[in-house]
């Protein structure tokens, strides 16, 4: 009895052991240290998600666009202002969301608070108008001039670019959060494993095609119709909310007719009714593609990884690929 008693003694000293370093070396820790998560805050979801997969419970994501919400317009609260203000990181890209960028100049935040996307992907360009009826929605050496105004912000449909923006983040909360330094690279290993395999997914579903153009609601997929030589035309500009004109929904629809486009896309965020006019129109169907700017609502089990090989099966079955 006695011995079993003293075992069980020595079994909780031991216990007790662990938890006595762990206060002690959080105790004496950096500035501001302790055990708080890192206060991140996003422009949009697809940032969010990264920050997310890279943080987890290491840092607290705020995502200044709520789920429904359509980003490139985000009108910002009071409280979000705030929050931006008082953040440890701030994801976003410049020229994407004006409030965000307002926000984040009025800030008074250190350099090394802001993580401007723009700054770490190679951006495209737009063509004059922001409409991109163009292959590739792509206007060439069209983005030198420094300014991000001009250029298209959608760099998360491309994996390659969303694994740039995956270790840019992870070694800024490095930076800011040394004592899990490790952690965050490792977790962007991951994320980047994930990204790269997603590449090859695109490249092999993509590579046999009947069509190699798409219709889109607004022009979204620059990106990722450059990454896998596919040719974007969108009904609307850049900004979802630019009207087209009637002679280029015309001209959308002769082309989506000589071309054998079968599919109109629409998407979760903004109204399908000009896809649905020019599908009518021109004999084609609507389906979903998403430019995963966000998700539909608080409950979403998707993910940018679910949406992204959504998007893959979409284009495949419009685009008839084998
Ligand atoms: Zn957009």
């Amino acid at each position: 009895m006695l011995r079993l008693f003293s075992a069980r003694r020595r079994l909780c000293a031991l216990a007790v052991a662990p938890l006595v370093l762990a206060l002690a070396s959080c105790g004496g820790d950096d500035a501001g240290g302790s055990d708080d998560p890192v206060k991140v805050v996003a422009g949009a979801y697809p940032f969010a998600y990264v920050v997310e997969q890279i943080g987890g419970t290491m840092v607290d994501v705020d995502n200044l666009t709520q789920p429904g919400v359509e980003p490139h317009d985000v009108e910002l609260t009071a409280k979000q202002m705030a929050a931006v203000t008082d953040a440890d990181l701030v994801v976003f890209l410049h020229g994407f969301q004006p409030q965000v960028d307002e926000a984040v100049d009025q800030s008074g935040l250190p350099d090394e608070a802001r993580l401007d996307v723009a700054d770490v992907v190679e951006l495209l360009g737009v063509t004059d108008d922001g409409h991109t009826v163009e292959e590739g929605g792509k206007a060439e050496d069209d983005h030198t001039t420094g300014d991000h105004e001009g250029d298209d912000p959608h760099v998360w449909l491309d994996p390659e670019r969303m694994s740039e923006i995956a270790d840019a983040v992870a070694e800024r909360l490095a930076e800011i959060d040394p004592d899990n330094a490790d952690a965050y690279r490792t977790n962007a290993g991951a994320l980047d494993t994930e990204l790269t395999a997603l590449d090859t997914e695109f490249d092999e579903g993509l590579a046999q095609c009947e069509t190699r153009t798409f219709v889109t609601s607004h022009a979204a997929f620059g990106y990722l119709a450059d990454a896998y030589d596919l040719t974007q035309v969108a009904i609307a500009g850049i900004e979802p909310n630019t009207e087209p004109t009637t002679q280029q929904l015309a001209d959308i629809a002769d082309l989506v007719e000589s071309q054998g486009v079968t599919t109109v896309f629409t998407e979760e965020l903004t109204s399908p009714r000009t896809a649905d006019t020019i599908a009518r129109e021109s004999g084609a169907t609507t389906a979903v593609l998403s430019p995963i700017e966000g998700l539909t609502d608080d409950d979403s089990d998707d993910t940018y990884l679910t949406l992204m090989r959504q998007n893959l099966a979409a284009l495949q079955k419009a685009n008839r690929c084998s």
